[in-house]
């Protein structure tokens, strides 16, 4: 049968056996069609690649060589009409689709839990079009963010989102369905903040556009619908990006605290003058000094690190700004080295060498909260961790490196040197320790996470979060996706409702 035919494989769950062989043959010989049988496999080792990702998780069962639960074939396509042609074939077959980026996600939010087609999304990577007039350009989804932004800055311009994984493969695609940040973000934004426009492929194989205009007053924001939605409403297959012109000066600046709660209020006053750095780091003590262990920085103890963009005159401006507001907290200046070591060596910490690695138990928390509970949340979260898991001799490590004009993100960890030896104690300890840093947050004025997304690992959290509000989101979901195929398992919306099975 030819796909698109129209007729319905509804209901198709392959059995064990023969039945699911020839089932998955013939989904595979439908899917060849559309992409061509090259980018079609079915290959062990390819399911496993585009399941992992960088969470915990992944790295843990991986080290232990235990199995990630896989998708029964990987489709890799090259334009919108091909991720059509797939999600209408899953949608006849209600095979579960998980899309694919860069593979750089910490949440679990490629695994294919209930198996199914995963999409690779990585041959879509070209640029579309940029426009040097309005400072816009438009890429396909699977374009490395980094190969994007070397194409740019030949242009003079930036798309200026640098996350810690920039060189990890990081897609715009991925970056906007886990509503991804950058080390610029306080002055430049957040993905979602730059997105202008995306295309995407809903079921049943359906390719909607968002409007032109992102800021509108004609109705519910589309738009923000699809960022942060992880795969589970449909595929992002191209998006339209604001950018900046390259800064003609970029100033360093650092300081050190006698205390956290002062480099907060610091912090704090700076962002409600409405002085906008690049970057603003603000490291508590155990983070600083991990940071010192890596980059040769010539500091500790509370470390406050800020890089402002503009030209000379602005960045001069802010400078003489932001140096009354620390000295008036006690702040003592560095001078532009630390800031500028930790700019060179941004991405260092991330390093094979420097990034924490099983059999550690580790976990990224981040959360976010306004400004009047920033002190309290960050406080509350270090003590559900150190106190909590005292007998793991669990450690914590905070800095606050996205700063909103209401508030911050707090970026913390959790660290269990050596974890249990059993792989089941050690998964059930990850998540423990995920408990009850997520519940301070939530407890404390903070959500569930600033900008990795949720994925497979805070999808429990998400009704607590949201409440009542999360079943109109189950509604969205629902209509958008009735059969429930696309990315299972994630963001809490539960298990596929074809029965497909693995
Ligand atoms: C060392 C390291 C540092 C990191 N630092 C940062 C950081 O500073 N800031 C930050 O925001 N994140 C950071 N991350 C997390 C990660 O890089 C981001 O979430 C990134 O945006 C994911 O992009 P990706 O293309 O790799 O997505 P993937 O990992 O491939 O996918 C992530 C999720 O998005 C879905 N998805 C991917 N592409 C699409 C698409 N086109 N349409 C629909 N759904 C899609 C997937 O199904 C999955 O649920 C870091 C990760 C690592 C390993």
């Amino acid at each position: 049968m030819k796909p698109g035919s129209g007729t319905s494989r509804s209901g198709t769950s392959p059995q064990r056996g023969p039945t699911r062989s020839y089932l998955l043959g013939q989904l595979a010989r439908d899917l060849g069609a559309v992409v061509g049988r090259d980018h079609v496999s079915a290959d062990p080792v390819a399911l496993a690649e585009q399941s992992a990702d960088w969470s915990w998780m992944a790295q843990f069962l991986r080290s232990r060589d235990l199995p990630l639960p896989t998708a029964d074939l990987v489709v890799r396509p090259d334009s919108t009409s091909e991720v059509e042609g797939i999600v209408r074939i899953a949608s006849e077959y209600r095979a579960p689709v998980v899309p694919r980026g860069g593979g750089s996600g910490t949440q679990g939010g490629t695994f294919a839990l209930h198996g199914g087609i995963a999409v690779d999304l990585t041959r879509m990577n070209r640029i579309v079009d940029v426009d040097e007039t309005s400072l816009v350009v438009t890429v396909q989804a699977g374009i490395d963010g980094s190969v994007l932004e070397s194409e740019l800055n030949t242009l003079g311009l930036t798309l200026a989102h640098y996350p810690g994984s920039h060189h990890f493969g990081a897609t715009i695609g991925g970056s906007l369905a886990a509503r991804g940040s950058g080390v610029v973000s306080t002055k430049y934004g957040k993905a979602e903040d730059m997105a202008l426009q995306l295309e995407a492929v809903v079921p049943p194989g359906r390719r909607v556009s968002t409007l032109p205009i992102p800021n509108h007053a004609a109705g519910p924001d589309l738009l923000q619908t699809f960022i942060g939605s992880e795969g589970t409403l449909g595929i992002i297959t191209e998006a339209t990006m604001r950018l900046d012109p390259l800064p003609e000066a970029r100033r360093f600046l650092s300081f050190t605290f006698a205390d956290i709660d002062t480099g907060i209020e610091a912090g704090r006053r700076i962002m409600t003058s409405r002085i906008v750095p690049a970057v603003m780091r603000l490291y508590d003590e155990a983070d600083s000094a991990r940071l010192t262990s890596m980059l040769d920085l010539g500091a500790s103890g509370v470390l406050l690190i800020i890089v402002l963009d503009g030209t000379d005159a602005s960045t001069a401006l802010e400078q003489r700004a932001i140096e009354a507001v620390c000295d008036g907290k006690g702040g003592v200046g560095l001078g532009s080295g630390p800031a500028e070591t930790w700019w060179d060596g941004k991405y260092e910490p991330f390093s094979k060498h420097n990034a924490p690695a099983p059999p550690t138990v580790f976990g990224t928390t981040d959360t976010c909260a306004r400004f009047v509970d920033l002190q309290g949340l960050y406080r509350a979260k270090k003590r559900a961790i150190e106190e909590g898991f005292a007998e793991y001799g669990a450690r914590y490590t905070a800095h606050f490196s996205h700063w909103y004009p209401w508030g911050a993100m707090i970026y913390d960890r959790f660290y269990v040197d050596g974890g249990p030896d059993d792989p089941d104690e050690a998964l059930a300890l990850h998540d423990r320790l995920w408990d009850a840093a997520v519940t301070a947050s939530l407890a404390n004025g903070g959500i569930i996470n600033d900008h990795h997304g949720v994925g497979l690992k805070l999808g429990r959290f998400m009704r607590p979060q949201y409440g009542e509000a999360f079943d109109l989101m189950v509604a969205i979901k629902n209509a958008w996706d009735p059969d429930g195929i696309m990315n299972p398992g994630k963001l809490g919306f539960g298990a596929p409702r074809s029965g497909w099975q693995r």
